[in-house]
C-alpha cells in the first residue's frame, strides 16, 4: 500500500514525524508537506507564485519533500508531479490541536485530506487534542496505523473523508472509539491590538474555543475521552433551505 503523508503544521512538526514513523509499518510512505506552518489556511491553493520543492531530512535521514505551499497544494502537487504512482491513501496530520466543529472549515489538515478525496483517493485527517509544545503523538500515530488498513478494505465514496480526533490522555484512560457527528462549537475570537515601534496599531487574532455539549458530537465525545471518527464531505448545499428558498417566489423571475 502506498501512503501519502502530509499536514498543515509543517514538515518539521512533531506530529507528522510520529505519523510517518507509525505508518512505515503499514505501507510505503512518502511525505510531501508544507515547508512552514500552514494552520488555518483552509483549502487555499497557491496560484500567483510558483511552488518550490526541496528534499527534507530529519535526524540525518531523508524524510520527505518540503513544499513552499499550502496543504492542498501539497496533495495536488504530489499526485501530479512528485509521486511516481498514485497513492492508495492520503493521511494528513497529526495536527497539533483538535479539529472539530467549525474548525473543519479553517483546518489545513482537513483540507489536505479533502483534496485527497477530491482526487479520488481514500483520505484521513487526524488530530491530537493538545496544543502544547510537549504533546505526545505516540498513541494518535498508532490510531492512524490501525485505521489505515481498515479504510483500505472499505469503500468511501469520492468526496467523503474521515476526520479523526484523539484525546491527549494516557492510553489506559481512553474510553474507546466512537463514530461522531461534527459538533456546533465555535471560536470566541477577538483581535488583540498592539503597537509597533512606530506607534502604529497592529492586530493579532486570539480567543478561546467554546465546544458544544451535545452528546454524540465530536467535541463532547473527545472531551469525554473517546477517539472520534467523523465522515465528512465538502458538498455545501443546505437541502432543507433548498426547499424553503423555493417558497420565496424568487425562482424564475429573472433577478433584479
Ligand atoms: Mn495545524
Amino acid at each position: 500500500m502506498r501512503i501519502l503523508v502530509t499536514n498543515d503544521d509543517g514538515i518539521d512538526s512533531p506530529g507528522i514525524y510520529a505519523l510517518a514513523q507509525a505508518l512505515q509499518g503499514v505501507g510505503e510512505v512518502t511525505v510531501v508537506a508544507p515547508n512552514q506552518q500552514q494552520s488555518a489556511v483552509g483549502h487555499a491553493l497557491t496560484v500567483a507564485v510558483p511552488l518550490r520543492v526541496h528534499p527534507y531530512e530529519r535526524n540525518g535521514k531523508p524524510f520527505g519533500h518540503a513544499v513552499t505551499g499550502t496543504p492542498a497544494d501539497c496533495v495536488k502537487l504530489a499526485l501530479d508531479a512528485i509521486l511516481p504512482e498514485r497513492p492508495d491513501i492520503v493521511v494528513s496530520g497529526i495536527n497539533h490541536g483538535r479539529n472539530t466543529a467549525v474548525s473543519l472549515i479553517y483546518s489545513g489538515t482537513v483540507s489536505a485530506a479533502t483534496e485527497g478525496t477530491l482526487l479520488g483517493i481514500p483520505s484521513i485527517a487526524i488530530s491530537l487534542d493538545n496544543f502544547s509544545l510537549d504533546a505526545d503523538f505516540t498513541h494518535a500515530a498508532e490510531v492512524a496505523a490501525w485505521l489505515v488498513p481498515i479504510l483500505h478494505q472499505h469503500h468511501l465514496p469520492r468526496g467523503v473523508l474521515l476526520n479523526v480526533n484523539v484525546p491527549a490522555i494516557p492510553r489506559d484512560q481512553i474510553k474507546g472509539v466512537r463514530i461522531a457527528e461534527q459538533g456546533s462549537g465555535f471560536w470566541n475570537d477577538r483581535y488583540e491590538v498592539r503597537h509597533d515601534p512606530m506607534g502604529r496599531p497592529y492586530y493579532w487574532l486570539t480567543g478561546s474555543y467554546i465546544p458544544d455539549g451535545h452528546s454524540g458530537s465530536d467535541d463532547q465525545l473527545l472531551t469525554e475521552g473517546y477517539v472520534t471518527i467523523t465522515p465528512i464531505h465538502y458538498r455545501l448545499t443546505d437541502h432543507t433551505m433548498l426547499e424553503e428558498l423555493r417558497t420565496w417566489g424568487i425562482e424564475g423571475k429573472g433577478g433584479a
